[in-house]
């Protein structure tokens, strides 16, 4: 019998709403994990220009983890340097300063990479594509249901988010009815889940109004090519490189009445144009020439919101991420890096979840985390935007923004717009009682990238790069120098530990501790001296483990093939490496045991002889299974 209006029902474990940078990172994500998963986006096709451009530091080191970042610094433009222009005494600007572009000592890659928003967007397409996965555009939600039975919403094989799809491209009559075990919301500044869920935001407009510009211009002024803010006789303009020749241009409007209307302090649109922003733009760079060459790439103008969702999750079974939970000003380049951070910490969570191999409690840590996160984003973006728009020092001006203040306040935050210096509360998954074994590894903060070098090859290796993203646990063992005899024997009585059944490897090892935990040793000692095969087999994957690495394999985590045993020596020109163990704050006499999440933050430090403080720490939200 046929129906006029066919009902499509299926199921999926993980719905995502909305293709942008957060939806995009965490479908990325769970299809690494192998999690079922499906994106669905209104949208006909991506974004071609425009939008959010700025890639901070912690944002390269978490692409990187996924394999994407090497795309992205080769196309991308970089900018390490910042440049800060201020009034001159003959009505045009002055240099006052160039600094790094970025305070963060540990930052790996120490710069900026600006792309377009459909560039980074496309990094996430291909990988996703080469797993089977793409985004089913044209389609919106039109009604979202959460099941009210306790023991589903509690049961992680449950179904319990009803969603109904519609097609925008299709017949009207034609829907779909997905049941999902979870749904996210990555559908941005105006998120329909968020407002169909009656999440609130907290925080209002500002009365900031910018216009952004993506031109190819042709000018003298020096700094082009630098993250430059001039603050000007004639108003604020902050000066973005971007990709090729390509310059972004973000215009402060709010004292120009021809963009803003004098009684309703509302953006008017209709007067604004690109030539306009640029006559405005040339008015701030003077004494030097600015002109635009043929059409702009891309333009816009707005007003600032700054305001944050008062929760991120319903029932820990439908979340928000990105805009959909946080907007604010553009100025320190955050969006799109908040925005793919929030789901970079909440994939993993999803995916060990959905395994059988966490507890649904795990979960609550995605709204604890970034909810304090958005919070302290809105607090600097407050801080930083007065500091911005405010009105520059003058003779004239006395009460105005010093340099010094500006350039301070740039340099303080440095840690946190970077992304470099977040740090998460403790928790159940950030267990801060040892932190003193490896004082310089901040517990709730990421890992902090080192080159050290392979102990088999001598090859130079960051040990960031030993840490995909692959949603398994890293247990990094620092060990003393295993050519000495008495530091080899601490090391086998510690593996032996590690290797016993009460150990948490597999305790909570799933009953095969290989998926959920990557053991990697970092030795002391000398290239001379060190033979990675001394370090016992327990601390190092082995070249003949084939049947659990080809099995890994198929899961797609084919950077699992490498072993290693890490030293903390130079390369063999001394060009690299060494040092590790001072950078992290351990006692390589004492060693300690290195507990790094899925999403690169330190869970945990331990000295070697509290392995029942980490059992107790993944017992707080693992699920025991030995075998
Ligand atoms: C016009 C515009 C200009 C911007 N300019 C800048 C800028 O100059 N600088 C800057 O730093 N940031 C800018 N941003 C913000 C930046 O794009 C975001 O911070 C960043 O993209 C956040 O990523 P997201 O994935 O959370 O949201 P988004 O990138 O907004 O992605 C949300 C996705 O959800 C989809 N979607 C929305 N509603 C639905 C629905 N009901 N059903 C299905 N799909 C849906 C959208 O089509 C979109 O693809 C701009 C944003 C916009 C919209």
């Amino acid at each position: 019998m046929t129906t006029l209006n066919p009902l499509i029902e299926s199921k999926v474990d993980v719905l995502i709403i909305g293709a942008g940078p957060a939806g995009l990172m965490c479908a990325n994500a769970l299809a690494s994990a192998g999690v079922d998963v499906r994106i669905i986006d209104k949208r006909a096709v991506g974004v071609a220009a425009g939008q959010a451009d700025g890639i901070q530091p912690r944002t390269i080191e978490v692409l990187q983890s996924y394999g994407l970042a090497e795309p992205l610094i080769r196309i991308g433009a970089h900018f390490p340097r910042a440049s800060f222009w201020n009034p001159g005494p003959d009505g045009g600007i002055v240099r006052t300063q160039r600094t790094p572009s970025i305070f963060s000592p540990t930052a790996r890659y120490p710069y900026l990479i600006t792309r377009h928003q459909g560039g980074i967007e496309s990094l996430f397409h291909g990988s996703m594509e080469a797993k089977g996965l793409h985004v089913q555009r044209s389609t919106i939600p039109t009604a979202i249901q959460l099941s009210q039975v306790e023991s589903e919403l509690r049961d992680p094989k449950a179904n319990p988010v009803k969603v109904t799809l519609k097609r925008l491209d299709l017949e009207e009559d034609d829907i779909e009815v997905v049941h999902a075990k979870f749904v996210l919301g990555a559908d941005g500044a105006h998120s329909w889940v968020r407002n169909v869920l009656g999440i609130k935001l907290e925080g209002d407009n500002t009365d900031s109004i910018w216009g952004v510009l993506d031109v190819y211009p042709e000018t003298d002024f020096p700094d082009s090519r630098n993250w430059t803010f001039i603050h000007s006789h004639n108003g604020t303009l902050m000066n973005i490189p971007r990709e090729g020749d390509m310059m972004r241009y973000y215009i402060q409007l709010s004292e120009d009445p021809d963009f803003v209307d004098p009684t309703t302090r509302r953006v008017n649109k209709a007067r604004a144009n690109p030539d306009r922003l640029m006559e405005t733009a040339a008015k701030i760079f003077q004494p030097y020439s600015l002109k635009m060459l043929g059409e702009p790439e891309w333009w816009t103008i707005y007003i600032i919101g700054q305001r944050v969702a008062q929760k991120f999750s319903i029932e820990d079974r439908i979340f928000i991420a990105g805009d959909a939970c946080h907007t604010h000003s553009p100025k320190a380049g955050q969006g799109m890096n908040a925005s793919m951070n929030d789901s970079h910490n909440l994939a993993w969570k999803l995916a060990h979840v959905l395994r059988g191999w966490a507890d649904m409690s795990l979960l609550k840590t995605y709204e604890s985390e970034r909810l304090k996160f958005a919070r302290d984003l809105i607090d600097f973006d407050r801080k930083w935007s007065k500091l911005f728009t405010g009105k520059p020092r003058t003779e004239a001006n006395e009460d105005g923004i010093s340099h010094e203040e500006f350039v301070g306040a740039f340099q303080t935050f440095s840690g946190f717009s970077s992304g470099v210096g977040v740090r998460y509360e403790a928790s159940a998954i950030v267990a801060k009682q040892h932190q003193a074994c490896a004082a310089k590894l901040v517990v709730g903060e990421r890992m902090i990238p080192h080159v050290f070098v392979q102990a088999a090859d001598i090859r130079a290796v960051n040990i960031h790069d030993a840490m995909p993203s692959d949603a398994r646990f890293k247990v990094l063992v620092f060990v003393g120098n295993v050519a000495d005899k008495a530091a080899l024997a601490r090391v086998r009585a510690l593996a032996e530990e590690l290797d016993a059944p009460k150990s948490f490897v597999h305790r909570y090892g799933q009953g095969d501790y290989h998926r959920v935990f990557d053991i990697l040793c970092i030795c002391a000692g000398s290239k001379d001296e060190v033979d990675f095969i001394d370090v016992p087999q327990m601390l190092r994957p082995h070249w003949s483990k084939w049947v659990m690495l080809r099995f890994l394999g198929e899961l797609g985590l084919i950077s699992l093939l490498i072993a290693r045993v890490l030293l903390d020596d130079t390369d063999m020109h001394a060009r690299e490496g060494g040092g590790g163990f001072a950078a992290y704050g351990i006692d390589a006499k004492a060693g300690a045991i290195v507990v790094v999440r899925p999403d690169g933050y330190v869970g945990m430090v331990a000295p070697y002889d509290r392995l029942e403080d980490i059992s107790t720490y993944f017992g707080g939200f693992m699920v025991e299974k030995s075998g």
